[in-house]
C-alpha cells in the first residue's frame, strides 16, 4: 500500500527521517505530506510511533480530473469494496484543492460520495446502504487537477497524544513541538529548559523522546475498527513493541518553568498523564530568575507573542530580558518559535538560522541561536 502522512508545512524533512528510521521506503515528499510504502503493520506502526505526523492515510488511488464528470467516473472506478464493507459508513470528510479547476469542497464531497455509492452498489448488488457499521472517512486533495483519494486511518489528529487534558491559552501542537526539538541537536543527555512552559508541551515531548515513549501508545485510532483490513493483534503487538522500548532508567535535566503557578500545576499534571513527571523538574519561576549552572544546555521555547493588545506592550522588555538571560548562559543554544516580528531586534542578536513555519494559521518563525558544541568526552578513551 501507499501510505500518505500529512504534517506541518515546512517540517517534511523531519517526518521523512522519522519514517526512514521506522524502516520504510519513501516514494514522495510534497509540501505538507510524505508518502511511503507499507503494509497493514505499517499503518499501526506509523500511527503509534511517528512523533511529527498529523495523520496516516491509505491511498485509494489518484487520477486527473478537470470536470465533475471526470471526478465522478474516476472516483467510481476506484476499488472501494476492497476497503469498505457492505455496512460501512463512508463520506468525504475533507476535500482540499490547490491550483485546480475543481475547487468547491462541498461539490467535490457530494459528487464523490455519489460515485462511491454507485461503485459499491455495483460490487455488492444492493441499492440501499444502511451505513450502520464502521466509519471510513475519505480525504481528497487536488493539486493542479491531479486528484489523490485516501482513507483516514487515524481519526482524531495525531497531535492529540492524550496527555494534554489542560492547556495554556495558546498551546503549541504536540507534533510541532516534537518536530522542533528534532530540528535541534538536543539529545537526552543534554540540558533542556523551557522558561515559558505553559502546559508543558516542549518538556513533555522531550522527556517522551528521552524515555523512548511512543506518542500514540495511549490512544485509539479510527482503523482499529477495520478488523477485516487490519487484525486487532497487529495493533496489540505494536503497543507491546512500544512498551518494551520504554526506558525510564535515564538521567535527564529537563526544566519546565512558568511565571504562572497555575501553569506549572497544569504542566505537571499533563506530564504525569504522559508518564514522564519524574523526568522533568517543574518550577514557578519568572524569566528574570532564569539561570542554570550546567553548560552546553538548550533553551527550547515558545514565548508569549502578544495575542492581546496589553500583552503586546510587554513584549519588547520580555524579549530583551530573554536575550540578556540567554547571553549569561555562555555555552548555551536557544531555539524559539514565535510570531512576534521584533523578536531578534529585542533579543539584541540575530539568529544564526531561522525558518518560517505555520502554527495553524499563524505565521511564525523558528529562531535558532547556536552555541558551541560540547567537547567530545570520549576522545582520550580511544
Ligand atoms: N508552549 C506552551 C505555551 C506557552 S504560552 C504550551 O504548549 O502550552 C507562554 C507562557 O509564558 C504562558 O504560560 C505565560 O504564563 C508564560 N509567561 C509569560 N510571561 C512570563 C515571564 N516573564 N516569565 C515566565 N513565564 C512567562
Amino acid at each position: 500500500m501507499e501510505l500518505i502522512v500529512p504534517c506541518h508545512f515546512g517540517l517534511e524533512s523531519v517526518l521523512k527521517k522519522e519514517i526512514i528510521d521506522l524502516g520504510y521506503d519513501i516514494t514522495k515528499v510534497e509540501d505538507g505530506r510524505v508518502t511511503f510504502l507499507g503494509d497493514e503493520d505499517a499503518v499501526c506502526r506509523a500511527n503509534i510511533f511517528l512523533r511529527t505526523a498529523e495523520r496516516v492515510l491509505i491511498k485509494v488511488g489518484s487520477f486527473h480530473a478537470e470536470t465533475f464528470d471526470e471526478l465522478f467516473e474516476n472516483t467510481k472506478a476506484l476499488p472501494w469494496s476492497e476497503f469498505i464493507p457492505k455496512d460501512g459508513k463512508f463520506w468525504v470528510t475533507k476535500a482540499s484543492s490547490v491550483k485546480s479547476k475543481l475547487f468547491s469542497p462541498s461539490d467535490i464531497q457530494s459528487i464523490m460520495k455519489k460515485a462511491m455509492v454507485r461503485s459499491l452498489q455495483e460490487t455488492y448488488g444492493i441499492s440501499w446502504f444502511e451505513e450502520d457499521g464502521e466509519s471510513f472517512p475519505v480525504r481528497v486533495f487536488i493539486y493542479k487537477d491531479e486528484v489523490t483519494v485516501s482513507l483516514d486511518t487515524t481519526g482524531d489528529s495525531l497531535h492529540k497524544r492524550g496527555y494534554r487534558k489542560l492547556t495554556a491559552k495558546a498551546p503549541i501542537a504536540e507534533n510541532l513541538a516534537a518536530a522542533l526539538i528534532m530540528l535541534t541537536p538536543w539529545k537526552k543527555d543534554r540540558i533542556l529548559v523551557d522558561p515559558f512552559c505553559g502546559s508543558g508541551t516542549f518538556p513533555i515531548e522531550a522527556a517522551m523522546m528521552a524515555a523512548n515513549i511512543a506518542p500514540g501508545m495511549n490512544r485509539s485510532f479510527r482503523a482499529f475498527d477495520w478488523k477485516h483490513l487490519i487484525p486487532a493483534k497487529m495493533w496489540y503487538d505494536c503497543v507491546d513493541e512500544a512498551r518494551e522500548e520504554i526506558d525510564m532508567h535515564i538521567a535527564t535535566d529537563i526544566q519546565s518553568y512558568d511565571i504562572d503557578p497555575e501553569m506549572t500545576k497544569i504542566a505537571r499534571a499533563n506530564a504525569r498523564l504522559a508518564g514522564v513527571e519524574e523526568l522533568i523538574h517543574f518550577q514557578t519561576r519568572p524569566l528574570d530568575a532564569l539561570s542554570h549552572s550546567g553548560k552546553y544546555g538548550f533553551i527550547i521555547t515558545n514565548p508569549p507573542y502578544g495575542e492581546r493588545l496589553e500583552e503586546k506592550k510587554a513584549l519588547p522588555a520580555l524579549y530583551k530580558t530573554l536575550g540578556e538571560k540567554y547571553r549569561e548562559l555562555e555555552t548555551w543554544s536557544m531555539y524559539l518559535i514565535t510570531s512576534y516580528e521584533d523578536a531578534q531586534k529585542d533579543i539584541g542578536q540575530k539568529a544564526d538560522k531561522n525558518r518560517k513555519l505555520y502554527n495553524g494559521m499563524l505565521k511564525t518563525y523558528f529562531y535558532q541561536y547556536m552555541g558551541p558544541k560540547p567537547p567530545r568526552r570520549d576522545n582520550h578513551e580511544r
